[in-house]
């Protein structure tokens, strides 16, 4: 059994698509970054490659290489999935927390479970997505960015 801890912030800002966990929300605002800068996403992600001891999303995914521009992160994740299972784990449960005051996050989250849970091929029993705000405290508080945290625990198959 392994276990990994992931963290990301993304700056919000105009003229740009919100997307958290694979799904678009209507929002004034979206997260600025060299993909689609789904935060939760890259959370995720940097858990699993963290649980494996592999570099993070930085590393294996550069922001300056053109073929990650825009990107679907759903797209980055299939790949670290990819890599989990060659080295012969799998998800064993995933908690993640999202940070923001805004969008509310609440009225889609069996959307993105379920979603994610397809990508990470897994029961979407093994997938927690919970929301906070920060209580109008610091860059989250002032709808500035959005934080994501992912613990995950793989198993081996
Ligand atoms: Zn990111």
């Amino acid at each position: 059994m392994k276990i990994g801890i992931g963290y990301d912030v993304h700056r919000l800002v105009e003229n740009r698509d919100l997307i958290l966990g694979g799904i678009k929300f209507d929002y004034e605002k979206g997260l600025l970054g060299h993909s689609d800068a789904d935060v939760l996403i890259h959370a995720i992600m940097d858990a699993i490659l963290g649980a494996l001891a592999k570099d993070d999303i930085g590393k294996l995914f550069p922001d300056t290489d053109p073929q990650y521009k825009d990107i679907s992160s759903l797209k980055l994740l299939d790949h670290v999935v990819e890599l989990m299972e060659q080295m012969g784990y799998k998800i064993g449960n995933l908690d993640t927390v999202i940070i923001c005051e805004m969008p509310k996050i609440s009225p889609r989250r069996d959307k993105i479970k379920n979603l994610l849970a397809e990508h990470l091929k897994t029961d979407p029993d093994n997938v927690s997505i919970k929301a906070s705000t920060s209580e109008g405290l610091g860059f989250t508080g002032e709808g500035l960015g959005i934080e994501a945290r992912a613990v995950v625990i793989l198993e081996e198959k």
